[in-house]
């Protein structure tokens, strides 16, 4: 295969790749330059009608294939995508401004890892019996649902995109789906790889366009009975208002405040190191990045001196240099917003200990989005800085006396996705990781990722839980079946 980021983007409908109904498009904009480089479909209520119509033709032949069948076309995606490594991280980097390292490493690499792991799922999901003594024996059916629409954000753009989908198929459904139109490019191309690899029409559709403009009208289909989103909690909200009254089955992940914790008693040197990734991979923007660094007292000096030090060393650059610790961020919208909290940071009495600065690129990145990693002190937890999400390279420190209170911080939050604590202290450990308000713990770790564990957030963060079975029982509806012996 030939992968190549072509000049204008289709829709991938029914198998074939479509122009947008009505005509219109929409720039694609690579962060790192500043440049329009692309065109985007402009997608429409119309186009998402054709996909589902597409989606429901597809679905009795797919919905009935052997798994074994279903398992060998899944796989044989992931194989493609491997062997398209190159070209996929490339497009990844030059849609969103992360390190083209970063892609090779881990965008491109997981997006597989999806496919194989819920092509081999498949092979292997079972369902629950219960029998009632001499008197009748229950078991349970699991379905795939029909038609349903799966919507994924721009940070990791084909690694979310596939997290969604590839269980979605693996579990007999037919899917219409949507990569954000910020980052359009990976889930253009994994359209070529789907026929490539001779998953049949109709099976998978890709359209591109807004949210309000093609989102919402997948969100609103009658015949798409279930959403799978990942995105912010602004449009998490809106989902939840459409879908709920027309008893959509929804999965939100949604965005996150998530707490690194630091006790006295930590291993230093894997903090300190573990530290810096949580809190700038990305440019900081992985719903999973700890922004709110809270540290015991008695180490809260030696900490920020440290930290600063560390994060002065993080080089921002060219997306393309493999020296480039740090990309752009991801479009000149969202660098003005990240500017814009650093400045309200400043205004509600926060301190700038390092960064807090868009830096100009060099040579053919003097136009793009770069910011300095920052770091900032004095806040409380009930200021805007330490409540509201930011989502880019910008962390606060917090300093705490005791165990009660680094918990009370760090439930001072109405998102709950994630946390981190830092102790060797074992059983504290499992004390503040029952108590924690989030859906994922990580303990001396961060981003270590199992895709068999349930994920998920608490309170603002979100509702249900991907990954393993957790989305297979998502993908599929339980009917019993009850037969009296
Ligand atoms: P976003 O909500 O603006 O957009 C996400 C996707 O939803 C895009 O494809 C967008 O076009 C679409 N969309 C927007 N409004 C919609 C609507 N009303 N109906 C249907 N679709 C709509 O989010 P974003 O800016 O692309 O991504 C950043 C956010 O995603 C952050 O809040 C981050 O925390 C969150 N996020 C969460 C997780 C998680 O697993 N919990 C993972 C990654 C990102």
């Amino acid at each position: 295969m030939d992968l190549k980021a072509p000049a204008k983007i289709a829709n991938y409908i029914g198998g074939s790749l479509q122009a947008p109904l009505n005509g219109k498009y929409i720039d694609n904009i690579n962060p790192a330059t500043g440049e329009v480089y692309s065109q985007i479909p402009d997608s429409d209520i119309k186009d998402v009608e054709e996909a589902v119509g597409a989606a429901k033709m597809a679905f009795p032949l797919w919905s009935t294939t052997p798994a074994e069948e279903r398992f060998k076309v899944l796989n044989r995606i992931a194989e493609l995508i491997d062997a398209n490594l190159d070209a996929l991280a490339l497009a990844e980097t030059n849609d969103n401004g992360k390190p083209l390292w970063l892609s090779k490493k881990v965008d491109i690499p997981r997006a597989s890892s999806n496919f194989r792991f819920f092509a081999t799922g498949l092979m292997h999901f079972a369902t629950d019996s219960h029998n009632m003594e001499d008197k009748a024996i229950n078991y349970t059916l699991r379905q795939p649902i029909g038609v349903v629409g799966c919507i994924s954000p721009w940070n990791l753009p084909l690694y979310l995109f596939t997290w969604k989908i590839a269980p979605a198929l693996a579990a007999g459904n037919c899917v219409v789906s949507k990569p954000s139109e910020v980052t359009p490019m990976t889930g253009y191309l994994l359209s070529l790889i789907c026929k490539e690899a001779g998953l049949p029409d109709g099976v998978l559709n890709i359209i591109h366009g807004t949210g309000p403009g093609c989102g919402a009208a997948i969100v609103g289909h009658p015949d798409i009975k279930a959403i799978s989103f990942t995105g912010s909690t602004r449009a998490g909200k809106e989902i939840a208002a459409t879908a709920a009254p027309m008893f959509k089955k929804i999965s939100l992940e949604l965005g996150g405040k998530n707490p690194n914790i630091i006790f006295a008693d930590c291993d230093w040197d894997k903090m300190m190191r573990t530290s810096v990734q949580s809190s700038f991979s990305n440019q900081g923007q992985i719903c999973l990045c700890g922004s709110r660094i809270l540290v015991e007292e008695s180490i809260y000096e030696k900490f920020k001196a440290e930290f600063i030090e560390r994060t002065k060393r993080l080089t921002v650059g060219d997306p393309l240099d493999e020296n480039s610790k740090q990309g752009a961020v991801v479009s000149k919208m969202h660098y003005e917003k990240v500017l814009g909290c650093i400045e309200l940071a400043k205004q509600e009495g926060g301190k700038v200990l390092q960064g807090g600065n868009a830096i100009k690129g060099s040579g053919r990145c003097e136009n793009g989005y770069f910011i300095e990693p920052t770091v900032i002190e004095g806040l409380g937890p009930n200021c805007r800085t330490n409540m509201e999400e930011i989502f880019g390279p910008v962390v606060t420190l917090q300093s705490f006396k005791t165990e009660e209170e680094a918990l009370q911080l760090a439930n001072a939050s109405d998102y709950g996705l994630a946390a981190t604590i830092w102790t060797q202290d074992v059983s504290r450990a499992n004390r503040m990781a029952a108590k924690v308000h989030s859906g994922i713990i990580w303990v001396n770790c961060w981003l270590l990722r199992d895709l068999r564990t349930p994920f998920g957030g608490f309170k603002s963060s979100g509702v249900g839980r991907e990954g393993g079975w957790e989305a297979m029982r998502f993908f599929t509806e339980p009917k019993n079946v009850c037969i009296e012996l």
